[in-house]
């Protein structure tokens, strides 16, 4: 399994396995990521967030734009095929 990173653009027109990761250093805990995620992919959890669904994204990038630290990235996996 190897993965790319997607900086931006329309995702919901490839159906693949999507990951949200999240840099805990630069989280300052506002919680709209929370909020916004329709898979309650996040939660807080001592004031940052804390990412309990990873595997349930589904690429919305929701949260990549509304987060204000801009410490959201979004992955999509592919096989070693390139599929
Ligand atoms: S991209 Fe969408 S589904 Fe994925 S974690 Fe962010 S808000 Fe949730
Ligand atoms: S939106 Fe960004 S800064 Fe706000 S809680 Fe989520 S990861 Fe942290």
């Amino acid at each position: 399994m190897k993965s790319y990173k997607i900086p931006d653009g329309d995702l919901l027109d490839a159906i693949e396995t999507f990951v949200s990761v999240v840099d805990t250093d630069k989280c300052i805990g506002c919680g709209e990521c929370v909020n916004l995620c329709p898979n309650e992919c996040y939660l807080l959890e001592d004031k940052k967030s804390k990412l309990v669904k990873d595997y349930y994204c589904w690429g919305c990038l929701s949260c990549f734009y509304a987060c204000p630290s801009q410490c959201i990235d979004i992955y999509q996996e592919y096989d070693n095929e390139g599929n």
